[in-house]
């Protein structure tokens, strides 16, 4: 088993994994890690070049040739909201990857096999040597197997949507609850029916619904299953 302490969370979209890793890291000290932004850069990376999606190979050799940099926003320029600094060939994407475009292209870059080892290789390097809360859909059963705590953060699609919805709405962008469900059931298909590692609960997970929770409670409820394991260590 790894030294680091590894938190790994999964989860359906729009669950609220991001605001709450990125917080319980926060309160932990420990590294947040938003894979999703790794898949949503690969597709900001395609869409630019406008390589098909598709194209396996060519997906993998663009990513091959960037130079992608993930880190904790820092103070005080970085700190606007976002929940984790991407930097891309030297470049601030870390708004650039949150438009609905790329992540409709993320979850479509995501059934790539080719890309997923890639990725999932890269993941494994960034939590072998730091403590992690670690986010995404395969972190449980393929990045972080053999993690301290995996837990499958869910809520209601409706609630999801709401959430979603309310995101768009401060960004600006004009979109009916209506599309966002629909959207969101489009890539909860993708995730979840994806040859490659699709996306489940395992067996020794800590399942939570966060549909009537707030985002507090999850995560000194994770915090302090965090602290007992850790006295059990
Ligand atoms: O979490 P986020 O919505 O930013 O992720 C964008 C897309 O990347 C997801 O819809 C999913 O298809 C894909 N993804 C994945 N595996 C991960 C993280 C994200 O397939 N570990």
């Amino acid at each position: 088993m790894s030294q680091s302490f590894q938190i790994a969370i999964d989860g359906p979209v729009a669950a609220g994994k991001g605001t709450i890793s990125r917080l319980l890291a926060q309160k932990l000290g420990f590294l947040y890690v938003d894979t999703g932004a790794m898949y949503r850069a690969t597709a900001l990376l395609a869409l630019r070049q406008e390589i098909d999606l598709s194209d396996e190979d060519k997906v993998v050799a663009l990513l091959d040739q960037s130079k992608l940099e993930m880190r904790n926003p820092l103070p005080p320029k970085e700190i606007d909201g976002r929940l984790t600094t991407v930097i891309l060939d030297g470049e601030d994407v870390s708004w650039a990857i949150r438009t609905q475009k790329c992540g409709e292209g993320a979850s479509k870059v995501a059934v790539l096999a080719k890309l997923r080892k890639v990725l999932v290789k890269k993941q494994q390097e960034i939590a072998s040597s730091q403590d992690v809360v670690m986010e995404g859909r395969d972190i449980t059963f393929r990045v972080l197997p053999d993690a301290d705590i995996k837990i499958f953060l869910t809520a209601s699609i409706q609630a999801r949507a709401a959430r979603r919805h309310t995101q768009y709405l401060i960004k600006g962008v004009d979109i009916s609850i209506e599309e966002v469900i629909k959207e969101i059931a489009e890539r909860d298909q993708r995730d979840m029916q994806r040859e490659a590692d699709p996306l489940h609960v395992v067996d020794d997970a800590w399942s939570i619904d966060t549909s009537n929770l707030n985002i507090e409670e999850v995560v000194d409820l994770i915090a302090n299953r965090v602290q007992e394991i850790k006295n059990q260590k």
